[in-house]
């Protein structure tokens, strides 16, 4: 593990490294990937490597496009998919201007900026994601390679080579895995990583997006993290797990407190149920990632808190005597084609602004919210999240918090694209439509 430009030119001596790979990612979370040779390696650490970012998605200033990347000497790694012969290693880089200002359309700048604002507070922000996928034929239609399903074992499960490879791959770029298994809908997995500080799980989901893409074309298949590639069955979700840890020891835990949650954690909830109709736009940021947000495939709909129903947004895991540094919440609605920064950012600024304000938390709702009629929900008071990506689009764009927590710059790129991508949708005739008027109209 590097600390230091030192630490990471000796590494890149002793391994005989014949490229360095620079990452970062656009404000949609897209990998942008230039390699540079080990000689260039020094001054890139002296001076950044300079970069056109007016061909970057959201990158556009008006004044000028010059943008400098500067590696993160302790995000360096051997990339395991790569020969082992004259191996490659990447850096993961913070975008800044040429007079070395962070950027503010910089995706890991916006999270640091929002993590630092908790450290002021003396908060460290720990994640622990879920991203599930797909494996398909191809990327040209979503054909299954299996009939499994939750937990099932070979021979249902015919990904399970492909899935032992992915996790070998993992563990060799340093990712500490905790389980794997086939997931409800068929052909699909999920491998779920320990969690740690956000930063890192952040650049580590990343790295995860890859690492499956890169090993599932070994084995010739496709891997996707499409919210809902298949009609009438599960999509993917990211749940997060999250905690706040205060003096080393986790802020969400009280043991006097009902449910064993302190005042911090429940106005953490109260933060995310508030704001979760401004936030969806950045945790579920496609046209497709709505259709994966209905009732009846363990995705949430309802706005809602509850200690074990599946069906809410917000789901707190059981209490384990002991387990006090265990105490988190899971966020259920992301999915894994999300930008995890922005994720991680929007999230934290939601629960840090229950914190702050004092929000109050709602009463858990422990029935199935899938079953309930409309008056019951608006008994319980419970709404909804947006249906769609325009509406969530129009509410990211009227927040004022998701302003503050992207900065303008990214906020306004942000709303613009999606709704450009809105646009396209809207007016797209569809095989829907084609199938079903076309015969009677
Ligand atoms: N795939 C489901 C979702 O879309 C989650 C299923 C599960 O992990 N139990 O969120
Ligand atoms: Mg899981
Ligand atoms: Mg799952
Ligand atoms: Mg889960």
């Amino acid at each position: 593990n590097c600390k230091n430009a030192d630490d990471v030119l000796k590494a890149v001596k002793e391994n005989n490294i014949s490229f360095v790979q620079f990452w970062f990612v656009d404000i949609l979370g897209m990998l942008k990937s230039f390699q540079i040779t080990p000689n260039e390696l020094e001054a890139a650490f002296e001076e950044g490597m300079g970069f056109d970012g007016s061909s970057i998605l959201g990158f556009t200033r008006i004044e000028e496009s010059d943008m400098v990347a500067w590696p993160d000497p302790t995000t360096f790694q051997i990339v395991s998919w790569r020969p082992s012969d004259r191996p490659v290693a990447r850096v993961f880089c913070d975008i800044k201007t040429p007079d070395g200002k962070p950027y503010e359309a910089d995706s890991r700048y916006v999270l640091k900026r929002i993590l630092e604002k908790a450290a002021a507070k003396g908060y460290t922000y720990y994640v622990g994601p879920e991203l599930e996928f797909f494996l398909f034929a191809s990327p040209k239609c979503p054909e299954i390679l299996d009939q499994g399903g939750y937990f099932d074992a070979p021979p249902l499960d015919l990904a399970n080579d492909v899935r032992r490879d992915i996790i070998f791959n993992l563990q060799a770029m340093g990712i500490a895995v905790e389980y794997s298994h086939h997931e409800v809908a068929p052909s699909q997995h999920e491998i779920d990583l320990r969690y740690k500080e956000a930063l890192a799980m952040a650049d580590t989901a990343v790295t995860y997006r890859v690492v499956v893409k890169e090993v599932a074309r070994k084995h010739g298949c496709y891997a996707t993290f499409m919210p809902k590639p298949l009609f009438g069955e599960n999509g993917s979700g990211m749940h997060v797990h999250q905690s706040l840890f205060k003096n080393g020891r986790n802020a969400f835990f009280d043991a006097g407190a009902e449910f064993n949650l302190s005042g911090d954690c429940k106005a953490y909830i109260a933060g995310l149920l508030n704001h979760a109709p401004e936030l969806v736009c950045v945790t579920n940021q496609w046209v497709n990632s709505y259709k994966r947000l209905v009732p009846g495939y363990e995705a949430p709909v309802y706005i809602a808190w509850a200690n074990r129903n599946r069906s809410a947004l917000i789901r707190v895991p059981m209490y384990k005597p002991g387990k006090e540094a265990a105490t988190r919440i899971e966020l259920r609605c992301p999915d894994p084609a999300a930008n995890p920064y922005l994720c991680f950012a929007v999230m934290l600024a939601a629960g840090l602004k229950g914190i702050e304000d004092g929000y109050t938390l709602p009463n858990p709702v422990e029935e199935n919210i899938f079953h309930m009629q409309e008056d019951d929900l608006s008994k319980h008071g419970i709404t909804s999240l947006p249906g769609s990506l325009y509406e969530a689009a129009m509410n990211l764009k009227h927040s004022q918090l998701m302003k503050e927590v992207l900065g303008d710059h990214l906020h306004t790129q942000l709303v613009a694209n999606k709704m450009k991508e809105w646009d396209a949708y809207r007016t797209h005739v569809s095989e829907f439509e084609i199938d079903k008027y076309l015969p009677i109209l």
